[in-house]
């Protein structure tokens, strides 16, 4: 981690939600925020290596976050304009963070929209199916050219609404992020473990399920590994954490230019459970967007004394 002095690597491809928030929590609430699965994990993953975004926008979207994403290198060739609205979602939550409560999902210019790549993105050895329609990260999983690595996030609205598509993702993935609720509901499998294994079965070697301020689980055929959350007190909105945290694994992944090593795969996770420890610290991406690089090692390295025990 000491070396981490700018991105290297990679690049990683990133498909999922560019959106606009309206999130309220005990501690505050913002409207009009700049959000979505592939914002948050494409600046946390700017911090590791190289970053393309494919997404689209609608005419209201402010080209300040637009600049804001150039401004962390992203390469932004890949997130349309359309015309029409910005994908927007609303939600809130009550004390206990972990659980989201959807008001609203209009999904507006992604109901219609067909990502055409890039030459150049085709060939990306790193990519990430964020959270968005299953179809569309099955449309650009199709026109990508003999990737390294391939992971995956969903969430319950694709669950529910198009699970089949969902499972013909996981069939193709090396890598399936979840958070506990998704993978209990995929599943129909109260236990977590159990649950893990069942997403091995449907295609991925390496499945990481999220459990928010807990931390997360990592479970492969020959491999289990309990990452811890960072010990935050002071939570504003943990929006965005679970694609923060997405963001910051597969950097460090393409960083690395690692699929395999368990070692690597564990320092990636504990890559992840820091940086989405910095995006819950504020509402939006403000936290990101401000972050310092020294202060990603300074956690990287706490969370290593924190976790260390000897005498077995
Ligand atoms: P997280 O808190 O990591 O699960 O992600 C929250 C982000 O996901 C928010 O910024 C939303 O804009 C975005 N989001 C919410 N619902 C959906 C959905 N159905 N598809 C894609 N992105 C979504």
């Amino acid at each position: 981690m000491a070396d981490m002095t700018g991105p290297r690597g990679g690049p990683v491809l990133v498909v999922g939600s560019v959106a606009l928030d309206a999130v309220r929590t005990p501690f505050g609430e913002a409207k009009d925020a700049l959000g979505g699965a592939a914002s948050y994990a494409s600046v946390s993953a700017s911090f590791f290596s190289p970053v393309r975004m494919v997404a689209v926008v609608g005419a209201d979207f402010p080209e300040q976050h637009v600049a804001e994403f150039a401004q962390r290198g992203i390469d932004v060739r890949g997130l349309q304009r359309a015309p029409g609205n910005t994908f927007r979602w609303a939600g809130y939550y009550e004390f206990d963070l972990n659980q989201a409560h959807t008001l609203a999902t209009e999904l507006n210019v992604f109901e219609t929209f067909r990502p055409e790549l890039p030459e150049d993105y085709r060939h990306s050895p790193y990519v990430f199916l964020a959270n968005i329609d299953p179809e569309l990260q099955l449309s650009v999983l199709n026109q990508i050219r003999r990737p390294k690595l391939v992971a995956c996030d969903t969430m319950n609205y694709w669950i529910e609404s198009k699970r089949e598509k969902v499972l013909e993702v996981l069939a193709r993935v090396d890598l399936a992020l979840m958070n506990e609720a998704e993978a209990r509901q995929l599943c129909g499998e109260a236990n977590l473990v159990a649950a893990a294994r069942q997403i091995l079965n449907y295609g991925p070697g390496v499945v990481v399920i999220k459990k928010g301020e807990h931390g997360a689980m990592m479970l492969s055929r020959d491999s289990f590994f309990s990452a811890p959350g960072y010990p935050l007190e002071e939570v504003r909105d943990p929006t965005g954490a679970g694609d923060t945290f997405a963001g910051g694994l597969i950097g460090y992944l393409a960083r690395c230019d690692e699929r395999d090593d368990h070692g690597t795969i564990r320092r990636a996770i504990i890559s992840g459970a820091v940086m989405a420890s910095f995006t819950v610290e504020d509402f939006s991406l403000n936290r990101l967007l401000r972050l310092e690089t020294e202060e990603i090692a300074e956690r990287y390295h706490e969370i290593g004394v924190m976790t260390r025990f000897g005498g077995f």
